[in-house]
C-alpha cells in the first residue's frame, strides 16, 4: 500500500528544493507545485489528490509492462544482494549484463550481435555519435564525421542529444547564444510530417521528397564527409509522425548508395510498441546500429543499450581502446531488471498482443474520433497514437497559428477526466503500457472524445 504522504507539504518542499525536468519552473510555482503520483498498478497512476489515472502515456513513453510487478522488484532485490555494482572497465564483466547482451543480440536476429550499456536514451545516442565517428577514423576515412538528422527529431537532453535532434526550442531558439547548439558536424533535413507539411503532395510523393532531401544534403555537403544517418523509424516526441510507407526503404537505399551508416534510435520504438520487437522491421528497413532504452526495462531502473553490427565491431577492434563508457555501463541489477522485463514480454505475447489485437484496436477506435469536429487526423501505428487538433476541419487551420497550442490544453482537461496523454504543439499523443485492454482502450479513446 502507498506510504500516508503529506502531500501539501511535499508540493511546498516540491517548489522550495526540486527543479523538475523539461519544466516551467515559474508554472509550477504558480500552480502550488507539481502533481504528486504516488502510487500505480496495472495501466492506472494514483495522485496525492486521491485521483486514478488510465496512464495512456506508459510513464514517458517507456512503462511496456505495466506498474507492479512483483518479479521485477524480487529480481532487482536478489541481484542487489549477490552484487549490486560492478563496471566492465577493469577488463570484468558480470552475469546479467552478459546475459542481457545476448537477449538483445537474439532479438534483432542477430544481425546486431554486439551491445553497449548505458543508462538512458540520451547516453545511447551519445555513445552512438562517439562510436560512429571512431569507426570512420579506425577505417582510415577521416572526413566522415557529420551525423545527418531530421527537424523535430528527439534524440536526448545530453549536448549531442539535443544536437543530433531537431527540435529549435532545445537548440535555444529565442535566446541570443547562436552557434553553441547544435553541435559542429550535425546536419538536420525534412521531417516524413505528411499532415503538418506534405498535404498538397500524397503521401508517396512526399515520403519520396523527403528521402530526396537527405540525398540532397548529402550531395551538399559532400558524402566522404558523412558519417550516418540517424533517426527514429516514427518520430516520438516530435507528435508520432508515422512517415509514408516508402519513405524509410528510400532512406536506406540512399545510406547504401553513399556507405553512410544507418541508426535507428529504437528508444521509444524498440519492445513491441509499433506491433514488432523493433520499429525498423515496421517501417522496413535494415540498420547498422540501433539505440534502445524505455521499453527495455520497462522504466524500472535506468538502462539503455546499443546494438551494433559485426562489421563495425570488427573495425573498432583494429584501433584499440574505445575510449568511452560510463560508471553504470552494464549496471547488473538494471541488466538483471531489462532481462526479467523481457522475459515477461515474451511470456505474456505482449509483442504479438500489439501486433494483432490491441494495436488494430487503438486504430479503429481512434478512426471513429475522425468525425470530431476539431479532429483533423487520428493516426497510430502498433499502441503509438495521435490526434491533431484543428480549428478548422476543412483547410486544417491550427489553434495557435503554425506552432499550435491546442495540444497541452486538451492534455490538461484529459487529465482532469482520468487519463494522461500527452499534448504536443496541436497534437495529443498516446502510448499506453502494453499490457492496456481493449475496455481501457475504450475509456481512453472516450476521454479523448
Ligand atoms: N531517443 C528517443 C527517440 C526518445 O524518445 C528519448 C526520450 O524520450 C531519448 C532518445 C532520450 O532518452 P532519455 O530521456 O532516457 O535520455
Amino acid at each position: 500500500m502507498p506510504r500516508n504522504y503529506d502531500i501539501a507539504e511535499l508540493r511546498r518542499l516540491d517548489i522550495a528544493h526540486h527543479l523538475p525536468a523539461q519544466a516551467d519552473w515559474q508554472e509550477i510555482e504558480d500552480l502550488g507545485g507539481s502533481r504528486i503520483i504516488t502510487h500505480a498498478d496495472g495501466c492506472y497512476i494514483h495522485d496525492g489528490d486521491g485521483n486514478r489515472i488510465l496512464d495512456g502515456m506508459a510513464g514517458l513513453w517507456c512503462v511496456n509492462v505495466g506498474y507492479g510487478r512483483d518479479e521485477l522488484a524480487e529480481v532487482a532485490r536478489e541481484q542487489m544482494l549477490e552484487l549490486p555494482y560492478y563496471n566492465s572497465f577493469f577488463k570484468t564483466a558480470n552475469a546479467p549484463a552478459i546475459l542481457l547482451a545476448e537477449k538483445i543480440a537474439s532479438l534483432t536476429g542477430g544481425r546486431l550481435p554486439h551491445v553497449f550499456f548505458n543508462s538512458s536514451g540520451s547516453e545511447a545516442n551519445d555513445t552512438i555519435l562517439r562510436m560512429v565517428r571512431h569507426y570512420w577514423q579506425v577505417k582510415g576515412e577521416h572526413s566522415r564525421t557529420i551525423v545527418i538528422s531530421r527537424h523535430n527529431a528527439y534524440h536526448g537532453s545530453t549536448v549531442a542529444g539535443v544536437s543530433m535532434g531537431g527540435m529549435k526550442v532545445m537548440h535555444g531558439q529565442g535566446f541570443p547564444a547562436p552557434g553553441i547548439l547544435p553541435m559542429a558536424g550535425i546536419e538536420h533535413v525534412r521531417q516524413p510530417y505528411w499532415y503538418n507539411e506534405g498535404r498538397d503532395m500524397t503521401p508517396e510523393d512526399f515520403g519520396t521528397a523527403c528521402a530526396q532531401a537527405i540525398e540532397d544534403k548529402i550531395l551538399e555537403v559532400g558524402p566522404e564527409n558523412v558519417a550516418a544517418f540517424i533517426g527514429e523509424p516514427v518520430q516520438g516526441a516530435g507528435g508520432v509522425i508515422i512517415p509514408p510507407a516508402n519513405y524509410w526503404p528510400q532512406v536506406e537505399a540512399i545510406c547504401r548508395k553513399y556507405g553512410i551508416l544507418l541508426v535507428c534510435d529504437e528508444v521509444i520504438c524498440g519492445f513491441g510498441r509499433t506491433g514488432n520487437i523493433w520499429g525498423h522491421e515496421t517501417v522496413g528497413v535494415k540498420p547498422d546500429i540501433i539505440a534502445m532504452a524505455k521499453g527495455l526495462s520497462s522504466g524500472y531502473l535506468p538502462i539503455s543499450a546499443v546494438a551494433v553490427s559485426a562489421e563495425i565491431v570488427q573495425v573498432i577492434k583494429t584501433g584499440g581502446d574505445f575510449v568511452h563508457g560510463y560508471t553504470y555501463s552494464g549496471h547488473p541489477v538494471a541488466s538483471a531488471v531489462a532481462l526479467r522485463n523481457i522475459e515477461i514480454m515474451e511470456r505474456e505475447g505482449l509483442f504479438e498482443k500489439v501486433r494483432n489485437e490491441t494495436g488494430p484496436y487503438l486504430a479503429e477506435k481512434l478512426a471513429t474520433l475522425r468525425d470530431h469536429p476539431l479532429v483533423g487526423e487520428a493516426r497510430s501505428v502498433g499502441l503509438l497514437g495521435a490526434v491533431e487538433v484543428v480549428a478548422d476541419k476543412a483547410t486544417g487551420a491550427r489553434f495557435g497559428g503554425a506552432e499550435g497550442t491546442a495540444g497541452p490544453m486538451v492534455r490538461d482537461i484529459c487529465i482532469r477526466n482520468g487519463l494522461m496523454v500527452r499534448g504536443i504543439r496541436d497534437s495529443i499523443v498516446m502510448c499506453p503500457p502494453l499490457i492496456i485492454t481493449p475496455s481501457q482502450i475504450d475509456d481512453l479513446i472516450g476521454i479523448i472524445r
